[in-house]
């Protein structure tokens, strides 16, 4: 599935999924990839996998040149997210945020531009978009020990990377919400239970994004979650057991 659909345009500001699986993948997981515009500066979350760059950079093209890229987001260290990195760094000057915790261990993807990266603390931090402050907020241990969110309040986005992620999307594939959310665990039950570290995680992530005002949640793989499809999901990861939880000790 190669896709790209604006989730929220208002004035100058634009929230854009892109979605792309990686070439030769049919059954692979395909990746979400996330573009913040505001006032023709541009984030980009998540940039994905060496194999879906061009195709990101592609679709990306709609919407801003390279040299407006300003940052990239990465929500943790995993493959999916930071293997075309390197590419993205020689096309754009864009700083690089990713978790602190993170950051000895990038250069084994073969970068070593790092004084371009931003370690960011584990409390989060805010990230300026010329008139928007986009909030980096910790969602740690889901999976990743060190991974980040990012809410928009313009747009009321929340890009949660895994949290909410599906492992495969099936049906109608020009769909990109969540229509039936008991109907959907099926496709992110055996994921979040085998790759989210506990409920104890999930219920401090749930106190986490509380204060804020969420019309969208939006995951790195899979479908997108609003209305009842999101009071569903948060519902579900409430008392979800997972990870540790599930560790039988005798
Ligand atoms: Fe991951």
């Amino acid at each position: 599935m190669t896709n790209d659909k604006i989730l929220f345009s208002k004035n100058d500001h634009l929230f854009v999924l892109l979605n792309i699986s990686e070439p030769g993948e049919e059954n692979g997981i395909p990746s979400n990839q996330y573009l913040v515009v505001n006032n023709g500066k541009g984030i980009l979350i998540d940039p994905g996998g060496f194999g879906v760059m061009p195709q990101v950079l592609h679709h990306l093209m709609k919407y801003i040149g390279p040299e407006d890229i300003v940052g990239i987001v990465l929500s943790h260290q995993d493959p999916d997210i930071v293997g075309g990195l390197s590419s993205w760094m020689e096309i754009t000057q864009a700083k690089i945020y990713v978790s602190k915790i993170w950051l000895r261990f990038l250069p084994h993807y073969g970068i070593t531009d790092m004084h371009r990266f931003e370690g960011i603390e584990d409390d989060g931090d805010d990230l300026a978009l010329n008139d928007v402050v986009l909030k980096l907020l910790p969602a740690h241990f889901l999976h990743s020990p060190g991974q980040l969110n990012i809410y928009d309040p313009l747009s009321k986005i929340l890009f949660t990377s895994d949290i909410g992620a599906a492992e495969y999307q099936d049906g109608d594939l020009s769909e990109i919400f969540v229509n039936d959310f008991p109907q959907h665990q099926r496709r992110i039950e055996y994921f979040h239970r085998r790759y989210m570290s506990s409920n104890r995680a999930l219920r401090y992530w749930l106190k986490t994004i509380k204060p804020y005002d969420i019309d969208i949640i939006a995951p790195q793989h899979g479908y997108l979650y609003r209305d009842e499809a999101k009071t569903g999901l948060l519902n579900w990861l409430e008392t979800l057991e997972c990870g540790a939880d599930l560790l039988e000790i005798d």
